[in-house]
């Protein structure tokens, strides 16, 4: 399955976004665009699927100077580099190494400037980080582009693309995505940096993550590991209705395993369902499950939109067995998650943010307008087979599954642990991607 790291921020230019180009592909639709929609490439990424070499690009409209070079050995890719520069003002906006036979094969995007510029390949990270520290203090110039990639003797290296500039400037590497997610959201929270360019690697066998971040307005989101389907219909949703822009997009071809959620519509929550989904990615990813979502349908039903749930025990209502009745498209394996105007107990007359009672066969969830950011992981949680972690004792309210509701949790993202991830893994529903 192909996963998109990415990130969206205000634009107003044209943009657009393709993956799955073969290396022809990439250079003639580049040079289309250039022609005929007067739009350059500004980022690039290469990775292989199904045993070939494949590319994504985006382009934005613009009017400079523009050259795409791709399958440069090193030492010609560095010349040629130096050239550009000299002899044509053309500086390395992006560049894109991978292994092939045993070589280093490059790529590179460049375009017209006047600015102070360096470029460095090779670099163990140590060195890397220590230089790309130099640089900026001594030489003015700021990290634009982290790139790593696996020497043929295993090792990591990286190379760097530098511009001349008087901006704050953050660069962070090694993180898990955790660590990566939380930070990326507290400099936005508490410093004003936005994330520019991400990058995710391997490094002894684990993932990580690179960060470039830089002060703006922007209004700003991120993307880690989300399916494709999924990151393109949030990215148009995006661009449509809130103006914003795909500026880095990163392909990630990986197995995994995680749930296949069917959204089912019956009434529209206060939280957006991309931002319960945003969430709920965020926190499963943290335990290594991932989240697709295999299809959304709208329903139109008056007498279940204010759902009754009883005590939400366990035992279905009348009600209940109604609402998860409704199937279409929805397979053996998938979670059905149904979205009502309310959940509640009519008896009782208390409210639910959701509710994870389900008649037998017919996996899924409720879930109330109400409902916070994570009440959709929350409940899908009780679908695998999660309890409440903390009914008997002292709430704790870092945890996706307190019992004190999840409009009580602190210190985000909540926490999964350790036995709560093997019975997401042990259950049924968390199936092969
Ligand atoms: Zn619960």
């Amino acid at each position: 399955m192909i996963f998109i790291n990415g990130v969206c921020r205000t634009g107003d230019w044209a943009s657009r976004w393709q993956f799955g180009l073969t290396t022809a592909d990439l250079l003639r639709e580049t040079q289309r665009r250039f022609d005929v929609e007067g739009q350059r490439l500004v980022e690039l990424d290469s990775y292989v699927a199904g045993g070939q070499r494949l590319w994504s690009a985006v382009w934005r409209s613009g009017d400079w100077a523009h050259r795409l070079t791709v399958g440069r050995e090193t030492d010609t890719f560095l010349a040629e580099t130096q050239a550009l520069f000299d002899r044509e003002g053309l500086r390395l906006e992006r560049a894109e190494v991978f292994l092939e036979g045993g070589r280093f094969v490059w790529a590179g995007s460049y375009r017209s400037g006047d600015w102070a510029h360096r470029f460095t390949v090779g670099r163990d990270t140590d060195t890397f980080l220590a230089e790309t520290q130099a640089f900026f203090d001594r030489e003015g110039l700021r990290l634009t582009q982290a790139i790593p990639c696996t020497a043929p003797d295993g090792s990591l290296r990286w190379a760097g693309i530098y511009v001349g500039g008087d901006w704050a400037h953050r660069f962070t590497l090694g993180q898990d995505q955790n660590t990566f997610a939380r930070e990326t959201q507290r400099l936005f929270d508490a410093e004003g940096l936005r994330l520019d360019q991400l990058v995710e690697y391997e490094v002894g066998g684990t993932t990580r993550y690179a960060g470039i971040y830089t002060p703006s307005g922007d209004a700003h989101r991120f993307f880690l590991g989300w399916p494709v389907q999924d990151f393109a219909a949030e990215s148009q949703r995006l661009f449509e209705e809130e103006g914003l822009r795909i500026t880095a997009a990163q392909v990630t071809p990986r197995r995994g395993k995680g749930v296949r959620l069917q959204l089912k519509i019956l009434d529209a929550p206060s939280v957006p369902i991309p931002d319960m989904l945003r969430s709920m990615r965020e926190v499963y990813a943290s335990v290594g499950q991932l989240v697709t979502v295999e299809g959304t349908e709208n329903l139109n039903l008056p007498l279940l939109t204010d759902l009754d749930a009883g005590g939400c025990g366990g035992t279905t209502t009348t009600e209940q067995d109604q609402l998860f009745a409704n199937r279409n498209n929805v397979g053996a394996d998938d979670i059905t998650v149904y979205f009502c105007r309310s959940v509640t107990d009519v008896a009782a007359g208390s409210t639910w943010n959701g509710c994870a009672t389900h008649p037998d066969g017919q996996p899924g969830a409720a879930v109330s307008s109400i409902a916070t950011r994570w009440t959709l992981a929350h409940e899908v949680g009780h679908v695998l087979g999660l309890r409440h972690c903390d009914d008997a004792g002292a709430r704790l309210t870092d945890r996706l599954m307190t019992g004190g509701g999840t409009g009580s949790i602190t210190n985000l993202p909540p926490d999964l642990d350790a036995s709560e991830s093997s019975a997401m893994d042990a259950s049924a529903l968390t199936v092969d991607l």
